[in-house]
Parts: C-alpha cells; sequence; structure tokens
C-alpha cells in the first residue's frame, strides 16, 4: 500500500486527513533580507526583533527587518499546530528543505510527537541567494546522492524527510538552479516521492522546469509547482501546465494584508483562481497552503497562522461555491495522492 514518510514514521493514504501540503514550521529566508543599510535608524530597524508592538510597521516591510522572515520559536511552533489541531487538520509538510533554509529535524520531530500532527519533512536544495559558494559549485551527482542518503539514512540520528524541494529562480547565474533540478529530479525518479518546485513567481515559465525534469526521467504526476497565485490570473498558461500531469499550488493564503507586492492578492481573488481552474476540470491537480514563512504570519505576532485554511478559506470556499467533494479532493485527497507513492 502507498505510503509517506514523517518524522514520526510512515503514514498510510488514509492517515493523511486534512494536510497543509507547503508550510514552514521552522525557516530562515534572512537570504532574501537586503544588505545591513549604513544609516543609523535604518540599521536598528533592521536589527530589531519582531513584537506586536511594531507589528505595523514590520507589514509595511517585511524583508527590511531581519528577524521576520526566520522562525526558530519551538513553543510558537506547538501552539500553532495546536490549534491547526483543534480545527481538523492532521498533517503538515515543512518545506525547509534543507540546514541552510533552517530546517531543524530535531524540532519537527518534538512538535510532531507533542502534538500528534503529522509532520512532513522535506529534503533538496534552495533557490540561488541561499546558497554559499561552496554550495552554488557542487556537482549534480554530489547534490543527488546528498538527497538519496538523506532518503536512505535518515538526518540527526535517523528522521527520514518525506518529499523533495528544488528552489529554482531562474533568472541570473542560472547554472547552478540547473544542476539542483536535474539532481532532484532523478531522486525524485528513484525514490518516486512528491517534488515540490519553486519557481520564478512573476514568470509564467514553469514549462521549461518542466523540459528540465522530465529529462532525467522524473515523473511529472509527483510535481507540484509551488506559489501559482501569482500567476492566477494566467487560467489558460495553469491549465496548460495542469495537461502535463502536474500539481499546481495555491499556497500563500492568508497573506494579503502584507504591504509587499508578493503577497498583496486577497483569499477571496485565490479562491476564484481556484475555481477557474476546477471549472476547467484539474480540480485533482489543485493545492492549498499557507507558507507561513514571517514571524509576522504567525498567531503570536499577530498573524492568523495555520488554522487560516480549516477556519477561514474553507468556509469561504463553500460560500463561493465549491462542493463539499471538491473541497475534500483538494485539502484531503490530493495531498495524499501526490503524496504518498
Ligand atoms: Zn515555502
Amino acid at each position: 500500500m502507498s505510503s509517506v514518510m514523517s518524522v514520526t514514521g510512515p503514514l498510510a493514504k488514509d492517515e493523511l486527513g486534512l494536510t497543509l501540503p507547503h508550510e514552514h514550521l521552522f525557516v530562515d529566508l534572512r537570504c532574501y533580507c537586503p544588505v545591513e543599510p549604513r544609516d543609523e535608524n535604518q540599521r536598528n530597524n533592521y536589527r530589531q526583533p519582531v513584537t506586536l508592538q511594531n507589528r505595523s510597521k514590520v507589514v509595511n516591510q517585511p524583508w527590511e527587518y531581519r528577524d521576520n522572515p526566520f522562525l526558530d520559536d519551538l513553543e510558537s511552533s506547538l501552539n500553532e499546530v495546536l490549534a491547526f489541531k483543534t480545527l481538523g487538520g492532521t498533517t503538515i509538510a515543512d518545506l525547509s528543505c534543507s540546514l541552510a533554509m533552517g530546517r531543524d529535524p530535531q524540532k519537527l520531530r518534538l512538535v510532531a510527537e507533542r502534538t500528534g500532527v503529522n509532520i512532513i519533512m522535506s529534503s533538496g536544495r534552495y533557490t540561488l541567494p541561499s546558497l554559499t559558494e561552496t554550495e552554488r559549485n557542487l556537482s549534480e551527482a554530489f547534490i543527488e546522492a546528498r538527497i538519496l542518503d538523506e532518503f536512505y539514512n535518515g538526518v540527526d540520528g535517523g528522521i527520514y524527510p518525506g518529499i523533495l524541494k528544488a528552489g529554482f529562480v531562474g533568472e541570473t547565474d542560472k547554472e547552478p538552479e540547473i544542476r539542483t533540478l536535474r539532481a532532484v529530479g532523478r531522486a525524485q525518479a528513484k525514490i518516486g516521492c512528491a517534488l515540490a518546485v519553486h519557481p520564478h513567481i512573476w514568470q509564467p515559465d514553469s514549462h521549461r522546469i518542466l523540459d528540465i525534469l522530465e529529462d532525467v526521467g522524473c515523473d511529472l504526476r509527483r510535481v507540484i509547482l509551488c506559489h501559482q497565485d501569482f500567476l492566477g490570473l494566467q487560467t489558460a498558461y495553469l491549465d496548460s501546465l495542469c495537461k502535463r500531469g502536474v500539481y499546481i499550488e495555491f499556497d500563500t493564503f492568508g497573506s494579503g494584508w502584507i504591504n509587499d507586492r508578493m503577497w498583496q492578492l486577497t483569499d477571496e481573488q485565490k479562491i476564484g483562481f481556484l475555481k477557474q481552474q476546477v471549472d476547467l476540470g484539474n480540480q485533482e491537480q489543485l493545492l492549498i497552503s499557507g507558507d507561513m514563512c514571517l514571524k509576522l504570519m504567525l498567531k503570536k505576532w499577530g498573524g492568523v497562522g495555520y488554522v487560516n485554511i480549516p477556519k477561514f478559506v474553507i468556509p469561504a470556499m463553500k460560500a463561493a461555491g465549491f462542493s463539499s467533494e471538491v473541497i475534500h479532493l483538494i485539502t484531503v485527497e490530493n495531498p495524499a495522492r501526490v503524496f504518498c507513492h
């Protein structure tokens, strides 16, 4: 029977239940912060921890406060995950795929053990800005071997990943990211698990990514294209991706209030994008999640947290005319089908 590995052992397909396929319990995205400003006032902001008091300022400059794109607080994670559980949530995939991205296998296992919520860890290589000089120069074979070693032998004393992740922005100096894609695609062909790809979020050029993956034998029916919210208006383009067998993920639900180009779409707009894809018959290839990666997004710092999907999005989908069957497909069956192999 097909299953997926979680940080506390394998899960059968019917054990996944309500799943958030793209979140971060622990993450480090400080590679996207600007360099420390010279101006003293700006520098003070840059170094300030995020609090409920400075929240209204951080909302307008999410990357200018270096503490914001960094989650390492176990207490906050436990509370967040428990809140998700009380609303019927059962599984969360943590897509922080490497040490450089702030992945913390020990803490992930602690959260799973203490809350009883299934946590699926990822393995792979993230976008170019997150890579050190040494990391950028690694060969395709080395990256693939490292990933396979994590899947076969575990990390941090026997904690196993269950999903692959690759970052491909593909704008500048593409070579290291092409190596990532090819290595991760090859690993997918051997392991058979799901592969989540972070593409360039504004450019409708993921067919290029799929060509590279196909070329190394990757099974496109296991591929999840993340962050498709940003291209949600390009209905025909998203449909053309679905025609190749991949899953498209609208994973920034709950962040429309952040004053930054990245997060300006509302949940209602994203529900509209989903509806268009359902009308085109792509309901079996849709996924939704919240991609919680900033302190601002979490309850402790005034955000909505991991409960957003069960608490607000699912009721809003019902109000928008989605049937219970389609909601169940998108939030339960689709993640279980793509994750379990
Ligand atoms: Zn993410």
